[in-house]
């Protein structure tokens, strides 16, 4: 028998790549009689010929994400853009709650530096790095910063996460230029048309993988309670053992380190204000259930 990782599933067949090689797959027994298999699966098969193989077993899987159904993901890259469209720090804040709430590691790829000056970057980068993420600054374009970017992704699963319009397409395709991705909304919307159904795939890249599909399509936040909210903000989640009550929400609360950290400049504002509003919309979802 052999291991390998389930890149793509479509018809009841399962392609596993060992290495190099992809082989053809069909699941045995419970395996095909729908015990369902993910991409991103690892798996022991047995190679028959022609490339083609049976998989007797899944092994253990670390995670599984609904959308796309991907499973053992290492990391969420998330996509911004720096301009052209400006850059939306609420979804960004939004999407790295979320990606707390799963226990998934992030990294954030703010992405078109080229249209941008190095003074608005640098606010960008204290303002993450200061909340503890590891962020890299990407041209696709003209291929600034994918030496970092190839490192971020080698030796991993990654599901890349952002709107449209990001340059999701445009970084993977510079990475490899063989991958020939569409780009830009329209050309995909035309062919979104044809094929109505859609099978995530693990793209081979740079030594690891990264799924076609981005990640997040609903960014609604469930319903937590209160005090979960701070844990999904590293930098709040520093300060928030030594408030005075250990079920401080950081708000109005007397003797919050939150608060006197916020002051000293050690947690920047805007993630602040987005804690604030997400800590709204959770309060309000209390009231209607
Ligand atoms: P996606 O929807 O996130 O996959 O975004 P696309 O890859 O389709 O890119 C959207 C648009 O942004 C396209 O017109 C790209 O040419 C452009 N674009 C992507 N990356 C860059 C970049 O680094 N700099 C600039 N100036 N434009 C970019
Ligand atoms: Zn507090």
């Amino acid at each position: 028998m052999r291991e390998g990782l389930i890149i793509k599933g479509y018809g009841g067949f399962y392609y596993v790549r060992t290495g190099e090689k992809t082989w053809c797959c069909r699941g045995r027994g419970r395996l095909r009689l729908g015990q369902n298999l993910l991409t991103g699966d690892r798996v022991q098969f047995t190679p028959l010929d022609k490339g083609e193989g049976v998989i007797e077993e899944i092994k253990e899987r670390k995670n599984a994400l609904p959308r796309p159904p991907v499973a053992n993901v290492d990391q969420v890259i998330s996509v911004v853009s720096l301009a052209h469209p400006d850059p939306d720090l609420k979804l960004l804040n939004r999407s790295l709650v979320l990606c707390e709430l799963e226990k998934l590691s992030i990294v954030i790829c703010f992405n078109k530096i080229d249209l941008i000056d190095s003074s608005q970057a640098k606010d960008l980068e204290d303002i993450y790095r200061k909340a503890g993420y590891h962020t890299v600054f990407t041209s696709a374009l003209e291929g600034r910063g994918l030496e970092q970017l190839r490192q971020v992704i080698a030796g991993k699963i990654s599901v890349l996460s952002g709107p449209s319009g990001v340059g999701k397409s445009t970084l993977l395709n510079s990475l490899d230029p063989n991958l020939s991705l569409e780009t830009g909304e329209i050309s995909r919307k035309l062919k979104r048309g044809k094929h109505t159904t859609r099978y995530v795939e693990l793209i081979p890249l740079c030594d690891g993988f990264v799924a076609d599909t981005p990640g997040f399509s609903s960014l609604e936040l469930p319903t937590i309670k209160r005090t979960e909210l701070g844990r999904c903000f590293p930098e709040i989640n520093e300060f928030a053992g030594q408030c005075r009550f250990y079920d401080c929400i950081h708000l109005d609360e007397p003797d919050c380190e939150v608060k006197n950290a916020l002051e000293q400049g050690l947690i920047s504002r805007a993630r602040y204000h987005d804690y604030k509003q997400f800590m709204e919309e959770i309060i309000s979802k209390e009231r209607i259930y």
